[in-house]
């Protein structure tokens, strides 16, 4: 099997990929379930570009602010550098800590946790063991603790969630390669 195909099979997080996406403001009408998960759910912001990414990334946030979120991080890759930047609570807390982040690629995320409590640490981007890959992640990872157990040992983990396991393992499945 090659080692996309590798990466693809143990991450079960991309059935939840596939089915939260679908739901949309329109569904909140319509969909009593539906209008729970909206709110409480994660936001995305990705951007490459020619401008600083930064304040796209942080502008994108806060339209997403309405789903519901408990900490939030963005991640800017310059020529010559990258910074991450992440904060619990509102998006305005986390714009207060980017004076003088810039970059003109980056991703954004607004977590509600459901493995780790919201701190810092748990809050998306997270980056692989040698931070060559960083990665923002919506939904759940079902056997996180299961591709841990079987192809991580020896990897350092800032935190606990199910999203971390997931970008160390492309990286050690990458670099192995
Ligand atoms: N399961 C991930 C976490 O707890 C992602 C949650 C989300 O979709 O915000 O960090």
């Amino acid at each position: 099997m090659s080692n996309i195909s590798n990466i693809l099979s143990s991450l079960s997080f991309l059935k939840s990929l596939l089915t939260i996406p679908i739901l949309n403001e329109g569904d909140m009408t319509s969909l009593i379930r539906g209008y729970y998960i909206i709110k409480n759910m994660c936001g995305i912001v990705g951007v490459v570009g020619n401008t600083n990414a930064t304040d796209i990334l942080i502008q994108g946030l806060e339209k997403l602010e309405y789903r519901g979120y408990d900490s939030a991080g963005i991640f800017v890759a310059g020529e010559a550098s990258s910074q991450l930047v992440k904060a619990v609570g509102r998006i305005a807390e986390l714009a207060a800590k980017t004076e003088g982040v810039e970059g003109t690629a980056g991703i954004g995320h607004t977590r509600w946790a459901t493995h780790g409590k919201p701190t810092e640490d748990n809050a998306h981007p997270h980056r692989s063991e040698t931070e060559r890959f960083v990665l923002v992640h919506n939904g759940v990872i079902e056997n996180y603790l299961e591709i841990k157990e079987e192809y991580l040992s020896g990897h350092h983990f800032k935190g606990q969630t199910d999203t971390e396991i997931a970008v160390h393992l492309i990286g050690k499945f990458v670099e192995e390669d």
